[in-house]
């Protein structure tokens, strides 16, 4: 039977944000006309996003996925040429690069900040990789000075997957601004949203103007309207990867409430963090770490349980105390199209293959009251590891 009564009404894993000026951007950009895209919302959701993450170049699209599918295209990928990518990352991440023949290369990642493990880069970078995609776990940078180090050396471009990372920073820069091309999401799942949206940051100069082509079907468009050709024309491989002025108008309104809706995601990160450190070392469960020398977006907040069984026990726990939680990235390396596509480092991904299937990630959004924040913790004060164990269920993965 359940715990939770009629008082303990059920936390949502998720709720997606709602910006106050929403309804009348939407309203506005459904009269002007323009609707598109590169319109004026675009202009300013753009001119927002370029102030949050230093990029002087912010091509907005209609995913993340999308953006890092640009960026794909521009790496002129030719079958057979690797990608380097934490196996810890969800499926566009390989996809965007194995859509273009190319392999991508699965590392194994750091057993505390679960990101992209830069010590085993060398040993899998050959004549045919062609790039470094780095994911920034939960919002919390890689080592981004030691893998721009070892990109340099090999004369390789890195990518940021900064899905995750929008407002964090490392070493004081703001991540999105790292690698020459950055992929932001604005998915409802993400910190603001537009529903399904993104943007590409072009940081490499050299870059911008056939990301421009690429994202506009192919065509000089762009070039057209500025008056620099006289006439427009296919010029390169592309697609229509221009993001919708209505959207542009939603994301805008939500862009323009960030530092609120990041002040209370921070605060209820905080909270987890402070309230579970107890907990958490008595029962042998890892909380999230994010080193000094950089910041983190409240993104998610993750728990790494000491077993697969603790986890299922944990997850049915919650949902006995009314609160949805759960778990995330399945590997990539051992799924049905990256074992297809792909390719895995020598040594394998054995951290990675430890945590995905242990990690569970909590409630964690602005619109969390506090009572609904103390449900939380006090459901997972009241769980105690390895008990399930004499129960001997077993795991489906
Ligand atoms: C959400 C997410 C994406 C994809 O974002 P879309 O905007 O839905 O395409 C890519 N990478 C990571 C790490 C994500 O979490």
């Amino acid at each position: 039977m359940s715990v939770a009564s009629a008082a303990t009404r059920t936390v949502p894993f998720h709720v997606p944000h709602t910006a106050d000026r929403q309804y009348a951007y939407l309203r506005q950009a459904l009269d002007s006309g323009s609707l598109d895209g590169d319109g004026p919302f675009s202009a300013r959701a753009t001119e927002l996003l370029s102030r949050l993450t230093g990029s002087r170049h912010v091509l907005l699209t209609p995913s993340c996925t999308h953006a890092l599918e640009i960026a794909a295209l521009l790496m002129d990928l030719a079958p057979g040429d690797e990608v380097v990518m934490p196996s810890f990352t969800f499926a566009p991440t390989a996809s965007a690069f194995a859509l273009r023949g190319a392999v991508p290369v699965f590392v194994d990642c750091h057993p505390d900040t679960l990101n992209m493990d830069e010590s085993s880069l060398e040993s899998v970078i050959t004549e045919r990789t062609r790039a470094i995609v780095a994911v920034h776990y939960a919002g919390v940078a890689c080592e981004m000075r030691e893998i721009l180090r070892i990109a340099e050396a090999h004369g390789l471009p890195v990518i940021e997957d900064n899905a995750h990372g929008l407002g964090a920073s490392y070493h004081g820069r703001p991540l999105g601004g790292l690698g020459g091309l950055a992929a932001q999401s604005f998915h409802a799942t993400k910190n603001v949203h537009c529903g399904k949206g993104g943007a590409l940051l072009v940081n490499d100069d050299g870059l911008v103007e056939r990301a421009t082509i690429i994202r506009d079907r192919g065509t000089n468009r762009h070039q057209y309207f500025l008056g620099q050709v006289d006439k427009y024309r296919w010029v390169d491989l592309g697609s229509s990867y221009i993001l919708p002025e209505i959207l542009a108008a939603l994301l805008a309104a939500q862009l323009e409430e960030f530092d609120t809706v990041q002040k209370r995601r921070h605060a209820v990160w905080d909270t987890y963090h402070d309230r579970l450190a107890d907990w958490a070392s008595d029962q042998g469960v890892a909380l999230p770490t994010v080193p000094e020398d950089r910041t983190h977006s409240a993104h998610l907040y993750h728990l790494v349980m000491p077993s697969e069984t603790d986890r299922m026990a944990l997850l049915r726990h919650l949902s006995e105390h009314g609160v949805q939680a759960t778990f995330h990235f399945q590997p990539l390396h051992t799924s049905p199209a990256g074992t297809r596509h792909g390719r895995i480092a020598p040594g394998g991904c054995p951290v990675t293959e430890r945590i995905a299937y242990r990690l569970v990630r909590l409630p964690l959004y602005d619109g969390l009251s506090d009572a609904q924040v103390e449900q939380v913790v006090n459901a997972l004060l009241s769980f105690r590891t390895g008990a399930a164990r004499v129960n001997d269920r077993k795991d489906p993965r």
